[in-house]
């Protein structure tokens, strides 16, 4: 069985009585490889195809196969979604949003309720990110300095520091399976010398973020809710191959049970994320599980597998749907043209989604324009469904080792 297997990750100490989560049972598949570190965690890579991996994660609340389109759940929420709804169309996981979490409704509180899972009614796994995006992106009047970054809530204007140790705290109390290590964001474009100080930074600060994890969440601010959480290490170094090099190497050495690649996705050339994505998964340990933070569009999705990618996250397929903009099998449509005031036919004839099985894009484009709310959660059920059934597709491509045709199929229909 799996869970005899030990390799890499050190063993933490929580200081908690509480009993550790047995793990799920694993079913004993042909997998390449099987590599289980934190109490609960563990991956198998079942088979590859290329570069592209075919595996399972296992966590505290469950296992999801990979490769895997995480949906964002920023409040604790999948906007205009019921977790019902996320069930049904067959989300493994999903992320929530450290930064939003910590400042309303209080990392606390929900530690106090028992955490995330409990707090928002979601028994399946979970993965928070670190708030650093957010208080870059987001917050108001931050300030970076070595200890972490001070920063004022973007809703009341209140005092906030992020430090390392404080991101890893607030999501131990969150309780997310999947916890990320504190990085600095890097804009785009930065100078070699910015790019280089930025990913040392990152470095020092997941050195931090992993002490922090191993030694466990001091007593007073609320307990940790999730004793078999693991934590993964995130690769800066933006599109400087050398720096990507040295980052990974710098992250490897700390050792986490994953690996994300973090600083992509945020405006540059298409190509040169594919390339910087090739580079640095291909230095990343194959007995872990691979992260593209922040992408991207199915396109994305397909050609970062082809690079060996695990795991990813955007809030394209969410967002887009609330603007009326639909992924289909052909490629994208704005369901606000005037063009489908009259079209009978489905969003896309390909899809077997609530949203394509009972409504035509007549219907659609009619509750958009008139501002009804179930217009959103109609376009969200059908662009999740469009980019979990494209993980599905993917999965089952590699498995029997026909993941390029899939590939050069996929990338045709949605071109022509
Ligand atoms: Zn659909």
């Amino acid at each position: 069985m799996l869970r005899g297997v030990r390799a890499g990750g050190a063993e933490r100490r929580r200081p908690t009585s509480e009993p550790r989560v047995p793990r799920p049972d694993v079913e004993p598949a042909p997998s390449l490889i099987v590599n289980v570190t934190a109490a609960g965690f563990g991956f198998s890579l079942r088979a590859t195809d290329g570069a592209a991996r075919l595996g399972r994660i296992e966590t505290p609340h469950g296992g999801f196969d990979t490769p895997a389109f995480m949906p964002v759940g920023t409040q604790g929420s999948v906007k205009t979604l019921l977790q019902r709804d996320l069930e049904s169309i067959g989300a493994g996981i999903i992320l929530g949003n450290t930064y939003h979490l910590m400042l309303r409704p209080g990392d606390a509180l929900i530690a106090r309720l028992g955490g995330l899972h409990r707090f928002i009614g979601w028994s399946r796994p979970m993965l928070t990110d670190s708030g650093g995006f957010q208080v870059f992106s987001l917050a108001e009047r931050r300030r970076l300095i070595e200890d972490g970054a001070e920063f004022r809530s973007h809703l009341d204007g209140s005092l906030h520091m992020l430090t390392p140790e404080r991101a890893v705290d607030i999501q131990a109390r969150l309780g997310s399976d999947i916890a990320m290590v504190l990085d600095e964001c890097l804009a785009y474009p930065a100078t070699p010398e910015a790019a280089a100080a930025s990913m040392a930074r990152s470095a020092r600060w997941a050195r931090r973020c992993r002490e922090r994890f191993l030694a466990g969440v001091p007593d007073g601010e609320g307990p940790a809710t999730n004793p078999g959480q693991a934590q993964f290490g995130i690769v800066q170094g933006g599109l400087f191959p050398d720096l990507r090099k040295e980052s990974v190497d710098l992250t490897r050495a700390i050792g986490f049970e994953g690996y994300a690649i973090g600083g992509l996705s945020v405006g540059e050339p298409i190509d040169e994320m594919y390339a910087t994505v090739e580079l640095t998964a291909g230095r990343l340990p194959p007995d872990q599980p691979r992260y593209l933070m922040g992408a991207g569009t199915p396109e994305d999705l397909v050609e970062c597998v082809a690079r060996g990618i695990d795991m990813f996250d955007c809030v394209m397929p969410t967002r887009n749907a609330r603007n009326g903009q639909l992924f289909t099998s052909e490629g994208r449509i704005n369901i606000r043209n005037a063009r489908y005031a009259d079209d009978p036919a489905p969003p896309d004839p390909r899809c077997g989604c609530y949203t394509c099985t009972h409504h035509s894009r007549a219907y659609l484009r009619h509750v958009y324009m008139a501002g009804e709310a179930v217009a959103r959660t109609l376009n969200t059920l059908h662009n999740l469904t469009f980019y979990l059934d494209t993980m599905q597709r993917i999965r089952d491509a590699i498995a029997l080792r026909t993941f390029d045709t899939f590939r050069q199929e996929f990338l045709r229909l949605r071109s022509s």
